[in-house]
C-alpha cells in the first residue's frame, strides 16, 4: 500500500513528537540527521527499528509524553532478557478500544452480545484490550482471564455467553471439554475471536465443526497497541487493519526494500497517531503480503493475508521460502506420526542442487516406508520440492523445554 499524503504528514508529526521529546528513538533519529519526512522517499530512508532496540531502551526510555499523561503501561513478555514496556496515555487506551470494537464490528458482534472472555488480565495486552473493545461497542463482558474450565463452562452455560474471546489453544481445550461433557446443546456460543498465534487449519475445523461457531482471526502486537489492529472479515480473504491507526509495509527480510503488494515479506508497522509510545518502521518479523484489491465484503481498510510464519524461521531451497509451520501443518494431516521433526538443508556440489531432508518419528504401529512416501508426495505437492524422508520411532528426536530447534542449514 502506498504512504498517501495524510500518513506522510501524520508519521512526520510522530518523529517530530520523538525528537522533541528527547526520547531513546529521538535522539537515535536527531543523531542521524532526521528532522522528519516530506514523502514516501524519506520515509524509505528512516531506519528499522525491533524489539532489540526497545529493550535496550528499558524501561521507558522509549516514551514521548511527560510522566502524568501516562495512564497505564504494559509489557510483552521476552523469552530472553529484559522484557519491553510500552506507556499508554488516554488517547492511546481509547484508539486501541476504538479499534477493537472495529475488529467485533467486522465479526458482526453487536451491542446485544455476551463475550466470555479467557485471555489474561495484567501486565500483558490481551485481557484488557478484549475488554475495552467490548465496553466501547457496549456488548456485555463476563472477564474471566484463562484458567478454571470448570467455571468458563459453568458461566458459558448460566451467562449464556455469544462469543468466546481465547488464544487458539484454549478454545481448542473449550471445544474438547464441551464435547467430552455432551453440553452442546447446553451453550449458545455463536462467534469466537481467536488471538493472533499461529494454528493450524485442522485445529480451526476442529474448534469452528464441535462448538458451531464461526472463528476469527485477530492481529496485533504489545510495541503497536496490542491484538486489535486488524481481523478478517465474513469473507475470510484476509485480514482487514486500520490504515487510519498504523501504516504497514512489506519488506524483503534480507534487503530491507519494500516488495510490490501481493508479494509475501516481513511485515513492518509504523504508529500513525500514537502518542505515549510512537513506533516508526517497526519489524515485526512475522510473514504475510498484502492482497491487493477491494475485498468482496465492501470495507476500503486494506488486507494482510493470514501470517504464515517468522522470519527468524525462514530458509531458502531452491530459490523457494519455506516455514517450519508448512511442515508442521503436513504432518498434522498423517496418522501415526509425532508433532516432533528436524530438517536438514545441504548442497549437492555433482548436481550442483539443494537437498532437503526430513526426519520424522512414528508410532511403531505404522508402515515407516509408507509414512515416508506420503510425507515426499504431500511436500512435492504443497511446497514444489521433493525431500529426503527419514522415519524414526516415536522419542527418537531430542526434545527441549524451550523452543526446539527444527531447521538445520548445512550450506557454506
Ligand atoms: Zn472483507
Amino acid at each position: 500500500m502506498k504512504l498517501n499524503e495524510r500518513q506522510i504528514e501524520q508519521i512526520d508529526a510522530q518523529i517530530k513528537r520523538l525528537i522533541d521529546s528527547d526520547s531513546y528513538f529521538g535522539r537515535m533519529y536527531r543523531d542521524a540527521g532526521i528532522t522528519g519526512i516530506g514523502s514516501r522517499e524519506d520515509f524509505e530512508k528512516i531506519p528499522f527499528v525491533d524489539k532489540a532496540a526497545l529493550r535496550d531502551a528499558y524501561p521507558l526510555g522509549i516514551q514521548a509524553v511527560a510522566d502524568e499523561e501516562v495512564v497505564r503501561i504494559h509489557s510483552s513478555s521476552g523469552t530472553t532478557g529484559k522484557p519491553v514496556i510500552i506507556p499508554y496515555t488516554v488517547k492511546d487506551v481509547e484508539d486501541w478500544a476504538v479499534m477493537f470494537a472495529r475488529c467485533y464490528e467486522t465479526a458482526g458482534i453487536t451491542a446485544g452480545d455476551i463475550m466470555q472472555i479467557t485471555p489474561a488480565y495484567g501486565l500483558w495486552t490481551a485481557g484488557i484490550g478484549f475488554q475495552a473493545g467490548c465496553e466501547k461497542l457496549g456488548a456485555m463482558a463476563v472477564p474471566m482471564g484463562p484458567g478454571n474450565t470448570e467455571k468458563q463452562l459453568q458461566m458459558m452455560q448460566d451467562m449464556k455467553s455469544t462469543v468466546i474471546c481465547a488464544t487458539s489453544s484454549y478454545a481448542l481445550l473449550l471445544a474438547e471439554e464441551i464435547n467430552r461433557r455432551g453440553l452442546k446443546d447446553k451453550i449458545y456460543l455463536k462467534k469466537g475471536v481467536i488471538g493472533s498465534e499461529r494454528w493450524s487449519e485442522k485445529k480451526r475445523e476442529y474448534i469452528a465443526r464441535e462448538l458451531g461457531i464461526e472463528l476469527y482471526d485477530i492481529y496485533g502486537l504489545t510495541e503497536i497497541y496490542g491484538p486489535g489492529i486488524g481481523i478478517n472479515c465474513q469473507e475470510e480473504k484476509g485480514i482487514h487493519y486500520w490504515d487510519d491507526y498504523i501504516y504497514i509495509e512489506i519488506i524483503d527480510p534480507v534487503t530491507g526494500e519494500n516488495v510490490p503488494d501481493g508479494e509475501e515479506g516481513e511485515i513492518v508497522i509504523s504508529t500513525l497517531v500514537k502518542e505515549g509510545a510512537p513506533l516508526i518502521r517497526f519489524r515485526t518479523h512475522d510473514i504475510s503480503r498484502i492482497i491487493p484489491g477491494k475485498c468482496s465484503c465492501g470495507r476500503d481498510y486494506p488486507r494482510l493475508d493470514i501470517i504464515k510464519g517468522r522470519s527468524d524461521d525462514m530458509f531458502k531451497v531452491h530459490g523457494v521460502n519455506m516455514f517450519p509451520s508448512q511442515f508442521e501443518e503436513i504432518l498434522g494431516m498423517i496418522d501415526g506420526v509425532s508433532s516432533e521433526y528436524k530438517i536438514d538443508v545441504a548442497h549437492d556440489e555433482e548436481t550442483n542442487r539443494d537437498i532437503i531432508m526430513i526426519t520424522i518419528e512414528a508410532e511403531g504401529r505404522v508402515n515407516f516406508e509408507n509414512t515416508a512416501q506420503t510425507v515426499r508426495k504431500l511436500v512435492k505437492s504443497r511446497m514444489s520440492v521433493t525431500p529426503n524422508v527419514a522415519v524414526v520411532s516415536v522419542g527418537t528426536l531430542p526434545r527441549s523445554e524451550k523452543k526446539t530447534q527444527r531447521v538445520f542449514d548445512h550450506r557454506d
